[in-house]
């Protein structure tokens, strides 16, 4: 049994009886102690081996497992589970264990899938490099010296490694498809609405959603087969009808290359492949042309007004004593409580909370955040002015190859600026995805397909294609 085999293979050989659900759990966890100096983990579960027990249980009564029998799947340290810790990487949560299940994990082990253990992100999914965690930093199993990307690094770096099949994680501005594009993975954004965010720590809601990893997109749409649709648990996915099977047309697709994020200044290692991609789409009978969305410059400053300010707000609630340990335990006095208590969050929290109390407060609000939300009424209505004409839009999915640890630390306001090609889309709702099509120096780079409101199904035909062509 091949641990790198897809999650389709693995569930029909453990539907078949051919391999045991055992077996590839007892191997995905000897391969997660084997890398674990990535620091890719943040906890195991403790009943996965059982939980595999129990599919084959099911398979010898000839009962059905499930279309994900015996899949190991990982799931990003903000989404709740009741088996394991719920950390978000951060020591505000330290000891909390979260009393129910997030309807996306229900809905993976409900179709047999094992649950092997949360991953390590940024904290509270703030971030891009999974460098701002409580836990340290995850390294990139593609070469450990650079960083795999975030916020949902560990979850993009357990798939690399082998150590999980399919991985959820968070995508606010970019969280699944910046890792996915470093590590060399398929990640998917899916349409606003589309999954449920129930059980999803909420960092800003109005725009972040559920998203898996896998090796291939063929992965990818059996996890979105099972995790998407309405849950009465989440009003937002009223409108959402499970993705369906999949078709993989893209000749006489109508592609846009937008202009704003395949700028002269585009990394060149990132071009030779964005372009050999583009080739590949045209071969397969798309055709190409530049677009414009001119709101893209502005993208990046108005996605950090909204979620700063969404942050502020939903991160009001960790206050010491609903969630986790509490101090109160450790025998604080007040004044000590309330310094201790503030250590509880990292720098890049902080900065995200002071932003988001300033932002939105009276006599400033004008200024940032009603202008942001402009912003992102322009660029929703652009993005849909496009798709009257264009099928999907496509451009790489981060401006640069993967860089080295610590590279970037010092220069918040540059890092956030590496999102420019990803916030669009959750800006405006709409689905997203990253191909793997290639590296740079050995490094992989992604390149991303974006599809008009609830084309969840057709984009990831597309991009199955795409995977085609370029492998
Ligand atoms: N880098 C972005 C941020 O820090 C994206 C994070 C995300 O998608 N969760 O907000």
């Amino acid at each position: 049994m091949d641990l790198e085999a897809p999650a389709h293979e693995i569930a029909r050989l453990v539907s078949a009886g051919s391999v045991s659900a055992e077996e590839v759990i007892e191997r995905t966890l000897e391969r997660m102690r084997d890398t674990e100096r990535l620091n890719i983990f943040i906890s195991t579960n403790p009943d996965a081996v059982s939980e595999a027990r129990r599919i084959d249980g099911m398979v010898r009564d000839g009962s059905d497992p499930g279309r994900l029998a015996g899949v190991p799947v990982s799931i990003k340290d903000n989404i709740c589970t009741r088996a394991m810790p719920t950390t978000c990487a951060s020591r505000m949560l330290e000891g909390y264990v979260s009393p129910y299940e997030a309807t996306v994990v229900e809905r993976l082990r409900r179709e047999g899938a094992i649950i092997v253990g949360k991953t390590n992100l940024d904290e509270f999914a703030m971030g891009l490099t999974t460098e701002f965690s409580a836990y340290g930093p995850t390294l990139n199993p593609r070469d450990p010296r650079y960083v795999p990307g975030g916020s949902s690094g560990g979850s993009a770096a357990s798939v690399a490694a082998g150590a999980a099949a399919i991985s959820l994680g968070s995508d606010t501005g970019g969280s699944v498809r910046n890792p996915a594009s470093f590590c060399g993975v398929a990640g998917f954004k899916p349409t606003y609405g589309m999954v449920s965010r129930y059980g999803l720590v909420s960092y800003a809601n109005s725009i972040e959603q559920v998203g898996p990893l896998a090796r291939t997109i063929p992965d990818i749409v059996l996890a979105m087969q099972a995790i998407s649709g309405p849950d009465p648990r989440d009003g937002t996915t009223a409108g959402a009808r499970p993705v369906s099977d999949t078709e993989d047309i893209v000749d006489g697709k109508r592609i846009g290359i937008v202009r704003q994020m395949a700028p002269d200044s585009l990394h060149p290692g990132v071009r030779t492949v964005f372009e050999r991609a583009v080739s590949g789409l045209e071969s397969l009978g798309a055709a190409c042309e530049e677009v414009s969305l001119e709101m893209v410059d502005y993208s990046v400053a108005a996605y950090y007004t909204i979620t700063s300010t969404e942050a502020g707000s939903n991160l009001a609630r960790y206050d010491n004593i609903r969630y986790g340990y509490g101090l109160e335990r450790e025998g604080y006095e007040f004044h000590r409580y309330v310094a201790a208590s503030r250590d509880r969050f990292g720098p890049e929290v902080k900065r995200r909370i002071i932003a988001g109390g300033f932002v939105p407060s009276a006599g400033y609000a004008g200024r940032y955040f009603l202008k942001a939300l402009k912003v992102k009424s322009r660029l929703t209505r652009e993005v849909n002015r496009l798709f009257g004409t264009y099928d999907y839009l496509v451009s790489p999915t981060v401006p640069v190859p993967p860089f080295r640890l610590g590279e970037m630390l010092d220069d918040p306001v540059e890092l956030f600026q590496l999102d420019i090609n990803t916030v669009a889309a959750n800006l405006a709702g709409k689905p997203a995805v990253s191909v793997p099509c290639g590296t740079c120096d050995g490094l992989p780079v992604g390149v991303q397909l974006i599809a008009d409101s609830f084309r969840d199904g057709p984009l990831l035909g597309a991009a199955r294609a795409l995977e085609g062509v370029v492998q």
